[in-house]
């Protein structure tokens, strides 16, 4: 069994309301009026069409071919709508009319074929009948309300072809309109498909997009934000839409100007702001601002698309570093060694002078002087030419605690610490075993303990701790010195940027480099005159070689 499609079921519907409305009310007229109607063939009438809508169920719920089951509602009409042009006086009934609403039916839901076919059945039918009772071959019936006029040939021919004309008409211009009328709701059907599917496909590439999508109306209020957006500015769609873009601070003061150009002359913009606050930290965020139209030419508010910057930033200075340090360090390191070797001259001469007994205490202490400083000059080579070439790194198993212990201990008994000088250890693990270069690590170790002693001239305390993490181990130094401003942390690994009176500015560089060569990190916390904490962290084994 099927379910009956829902066209055959209105048809049906429509079908016993116009046949019951108009049984009940020729049933009023006729128990109101004295006259008594002649409507014995309406029962017939109605009665067959009950019986029929009978025929019609059972073949909608055991057929599910639409045209077939409409196809034999129509022909049920049709027969029902002869019979009934039959009683009421053949071709002068005023009934005939119902073959048009056949006809018009048939064209809507069959379309041209299906009303041809019933325009073309409903002239057969009539024109049979016209003929049938022309001839006499069927007999008039007996009836009062309509009474058959004898037709000449004439008329009955003439009744016949505007008839027909009338049939033809009707099932063509219904079947033109409402097969127009199909082909719009299919065209519109495909067209709003196509739209949700661009919707779709929109949505997806705005929502997965990694950049940062902002669109504003010309009042300045934010009106859309992307999934990227949010999290570029750390900030929940609902409360970047409807929040005026000035709000955000995402453009510096003077990128407004440009910005207000680039609304009204139409203009794409791009820029980059440097410090961006998100959640308190600067970020670099690049943008490009691009006018909005409306379909019309009309200027509809702009649209911002940005990315975060600041990694591609950080990369973009290493890298420049790299490259100047690659260009300046041969030609540097060359000059540092033609100086090396003519300052081990002086200062062996010096020694060899100094030893000398006629010179007055005067001339010691100069000597002292070209001693002292000629040996930091010596160290000052060293470093840079370890800076630009650095030596070998060997990969041996070794005890970091061990070394830190070690490098701290010679810290410890250094000219460098002053008796106002604490140092204090907690390091856990007792004993911990990376691969690497314990030479380059204890260099690290002895750069970053020795600018905390340098960062606290009047005295203060280093403390160093050791905790393991995932995988590896997390040295710290934190001290009571006088701690860092942000751009002196931005300059803390760049070379030769110092700020103690006998440094080279090499240090962190060199330390920096050792320990991503390690795998590793350094991470830098520090406030002015709040003091610095500096913290190493190394993997078991490097996994990254840069
Ligand atoms: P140098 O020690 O030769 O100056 P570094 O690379 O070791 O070079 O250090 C660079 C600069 O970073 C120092 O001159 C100093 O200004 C700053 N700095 C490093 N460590 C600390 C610290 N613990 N406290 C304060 N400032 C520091
Ligand atoms: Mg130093």
């Amino acid at each position: 069994m099927f379910r009956i499609l829902p066209e055959v079921r209105t048809l049906i519907a429509v079908r016993i309301v116009a046949v019951t409305t108009l049984l009940v009310v020729v049933l009023i007229v006729q128990f109101t009026t004295d006259q008594l109607l002649p409507i014995n063939y309406l029962y017939l009438v109605a009665g067959l069409t009950y019986a029929l809508t009978i025929g019609y169920l059972v073949v909608g719920s055991l057929v599910p071919d639409r045209t077939l089951n409409l196809s034999v509602q129509i022909a049920g009409d049709l027969f029902v709508e002869t019979l009934l042009v039959y009683f009421t006086g053949g071709l002068d009934s005023p009934f005939s009319f119902l073959y048009l609403v056949s006809i018009i039916t048939a064209s809507m839901l069959l379309y041209r074929r299906g009303g041809l076919l019933t325009a073309s059945a409903c002239v057969i039918l009539y024109a049979g009948l016209g003929d049938l009772l022309y001839y006499g071959i069927i007999p008039v019936p007996e009836q009062g309300l309509f009474s058959m006029t004898p037709f000449s040939s004439f008329r009955l021919y003439l009744n016949m072809a505007t008839n027909f004309a009338g049939f033809y008409a009707t099932a063509l211009l219904t079947s033109f309109v409402s097969e127009k009328l199909r082909e719009t709701s299919i065209e519109l059907d495909a067209n709003r498909r196509n739209l949700a599917q661009l919707k779709v496909l929109n949505d997806n590439v705005i929502a997965s997009i990694p950049s940062g999508l902002l669109t504003v109306a010309p009042t300045g209020v934010i009106s859309f934000a992307n999934p990227s957006a949010c999290e570029i500015l750390a900030c929940p769609a609902v409360e970047l839409v409807g929040r005026p873009l000035a709000d955000l601070a995402l453009f510096p003061e003077e990128d407004w100007e440009r910005l207000r150009d680039a609304m009204l002359t139409r203009r794409v913009i791009r820029g980059e702001t440097e410090n961006y606050l998100r959640g308190g930290e600067p970020v670099t965020i690049g943008y490009a601002v691009t006018p909005l139209n409306t379909l019309d030419g009309q200027p509809a508010g702009i649209s911002i698309i940005f990315q975060d910057l600041t990694d591609v930033k950080r990369l973009e200075d290493q890298l420049r570093l790299k490259d100047r340090m690659a260009a300046v360090g041969e030609l540097s390191a060359g000059i540092a060694h033609e100086i090396r070797n003519p300052l081990a001259a002086i200062a062996g001469s010096v020694q060899v002078l100094k030893k000398s007994e006629r010179l007055t205490p005067q001339e010691q202490r100069l000597m002292s002087i070209i001693l002292k400083e000629s040996d930091r000059l010596n160290k000052s080579i060293q470093d840079f030419l370890q800076f630009v070439r650095p030596s070998e790194r060997r990969a041996l198993e070794f005890d970091v605690v061990a070394s830190l212990s070690e490098t701290l201990d010679l810290l410890s008994n250094s000219l460098e610490l002053g008796a106002e000088h604490a140092i204090e250890r907690s390091l856990d693990p007792p004993k911990f075993v990376i691969v690497g270069d314990p030479d380059q690590i204890r260099q690290v170790f002895w750069n970053i303990a020795r600018n905390a002693i340098q960062a606290m001239p009047l005295g203060g305390f280093l403390r160093v701790t050791t905790a393991t993490e995932e995988d590896g181990i997390r040295i710290v130094f934190s001290d009571s010195g006088r701690g860092m401003a942000d751009h002196e942390q931005r300059a803390l690994f760049q070379p030769f940027r110092t700020n103690f009176p006998t440094g080279t500015g090499l240090g962190m560089a060199i330390s920096f480099r050792i320990v991503q060569e390690h795998g590793g990190r350094i991470d830098v916390d520090s406030a002015p005159d709040r003091g610095t904490a500096i913290a190493v962290t190394l993997p078991r084994v490097p996994t990254t070689r840069t």
